[in-house]
């Protein structure tokens, strides 16, 4: 059996030199030293330099009293592509020992000494290759752990940095794992206090992402009376299935848009005024105008037809004003409620007898009924005059065109405490997500088929709130297209 070259001896003196020297090494630079005295442990040399791979290049980082690198470099270079350790001897009899440090085939440092003998014997060149090899799997440990720190400081810094701008926002953010447990919360998130209902909406929210694995969106009116936006993100998080939650007060955003909403409200609202009072106005002027030029040419039939009109213009003018009033008043809460003993069925047969020429003008029929022929309640019925009023024009002028048979039924059900009057029409209907809007102050119905029919917007809201201070209630049911049915209920 051939004998190995390196002797037993030289080779621990290696490997303890090794153990010995690099439990104190913690970077790089420390290794270099290292490197050094465990060599000078196997070969006397004057000088060294040791250079580290470099982008595509080599750059030293130790060295003592060795030549410059430049005179170096090219048997860097040269013993870099051999991949060997090699040796040269130069003209002042120095030996140069050129040391690779090898890792998976890349050369990834080179030590040169000087060295003060003659010649390598081949045991000394085994040891040498020992030393380079444990030396390269040394400094590739090393250089892995530094690039690693590096990495993780990174990593630390950029979540250091996310932390922190995450903390200077006012929304509410917080990350859920896959148990619906939070695994992270901004600042915004930990000081915020949320209601209990909010809480639970969050939750609902968050679960309903999460199996749904779909980004969820929604806006809740919370107990505290703030409007919040729940937003839900599905996402990855380094390998883990989260879900990403931010919670927004929008209560500010919400109450511009409702102010916005009611100043466009409002200048529609004065379009409409104006329209509905020039109207009548016209014809009043152009009536008179012709009664005071040509009043001579008029037969007393013609004559008698003029003034009846500027009389019904003038009437419908007069309730404009009325209404204009009645709403003023309710606005600076100076509605006068009077009331007195008052059949409420022959007051509701006054008012339909009046409206009965608007209703044939519209080709609607009026029909009425009664349980009983008198039902008497304590009302003002002024008042209350302008409650049916209200109800049977409207059905009246919301009739459907379309209809061949065009109905507004009214009924009296007088009971032991209450009174309850309805009025049903079949005309247009009220779309379904307008519901107690229709009672607001100015509002219209946002539809080709309202605006065809003139209005201020105002009745409704009057009409609530006569029948509200009489202590009763009013409400609605319709259908788009089928019909429209109110329902008045006041205490007797
Ligand atoms: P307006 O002066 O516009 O009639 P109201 O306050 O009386 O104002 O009514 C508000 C809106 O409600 C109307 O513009 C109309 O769009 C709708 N509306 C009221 N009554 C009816 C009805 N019987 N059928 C269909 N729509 C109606």
């Amino acid at each position: 059996m051939e004998k190995p070259r390196t002797s037993t001896s030289s080779l621990n003196r290696v490997i303890s030199s090794f153990l010995r020297e690099m439990v104190a090494v913690e970077s790089l630079e420390d290794s270099y030293e290292g490197f050094v005295r465990i060599l000078k442990s196997i070969l006397d040399f004057n000088w060294y330099l040791i250079v580290l791979e470099n982008e595509g290049g080599y750059k030293v980082v130790h060295h003592f009293n060795a030549p410059d690198f430049e005179e170096l470099e090219s048997y860097v270079f040269w013993v870099a592509e051999r991949k060997s350790v090699s040796f040269f001897t130069l003209e002042n009899e120095e030996l140069l020992v050129l040391i690779p440090f090898i890792f998976r085939g890349r050369v990834l440092a080179v030590m040169i000494v000087g060295a003060n003998q003659g010649e390598i014997d081949v045991e000394l060149e085994d040891t040498i290759k020992i030393f380079a090899l444990i030396a390269a799997n040394t400094l590739a440990n090393l250089i892995l752990a530094d690039q690693l720190k590096e990495r993780n400081a990174i990593i630390e810094e950029s979540r250091r940095f996310l932390n922190l701008l995450l903390d200077s926002f006012s929304d509410q953010i917080a990350v859920y794992d896959v148990e619906r447990d939070i695994v992270y919360m901004n600042e915004a998130f930990k000081k915020a206090e949320r209601s209990e209902d909010l809480e639970t909406e969050i939750a609902g929210v968050v679960e309903e992402s999460a199996l749904r694995k779909e980004s969820i969106t929604k806006e809740y009116e919370a107990s505290d009376g703030r409007f919040y936006s729940i937003e839900t993100i599905p996402l990855r998080l380094e390998g883990e299935e989260r879900i990403l939650l931010i919670v927004s007060d929008i209560t500010g955003t919400k109450e511009l848009e409702r102010i916005k909403k009611i100043d466009r409200m409002k200048t529609e609202f004065v379009a409409n005024v104006s329209h509905e009072i020039r109207t009548p106005l016209a014809a009043i002027k152009a009536y008179t105008e012709t009664l005071l030029y040509s009043f001579e040419d008029l037969d007393s039939e013609t004559l008698q037809e003029f003034l009846d009109t500027i009389l019904k213009q003038s009437e419908h003018l007069e309730s404009i004003v009325e209404e204009l009033l009645d709403f003023s008043r309710i606005e600076s809460g100076t509605l006068k409620v009077e009331k007195e003993k008052t059949d409420i069925v022959s007051l509701t047969r006054e008012v339909l007898n009046k409206l009965q020429a608007f209703a044939e003008k519209n080709g609607v029929r009026i029909e009425f009924e009664s349980e009983e022929d008198q039902c008497h309640v304590e009302i003002d019925p002024r008042q209350f005059r302008k409650v049916i009023n209200n109800l049977v024009s409207n059905a009246i002028k919301y009739s459907d065109k379309k209809k061949s048979d065009r109905w507004v039924k009214i009924s009296v059900y007088p009971r032991d405490s209450e009174v309850e009057i309805i009025v049903a029409d079949n005309g247009i209907g009220i779309p379904e997500h307008v519901g107690d809007r229709i009672f607001q102050r100015y509002y219209r119905v946002d539809s080709k088929l309202t605006y065809e029919v003139s209005g201020t917007g105002l009745g409704l809201t009057i009409t609530k709130e006569i029948v509200e201070a009489h202590g009763g209630q009013i409400w609605y049911e319709s259908v788009e297209k089928v019909g429209t049915t109110f329902h008045v209920v006041i205490p007797r």
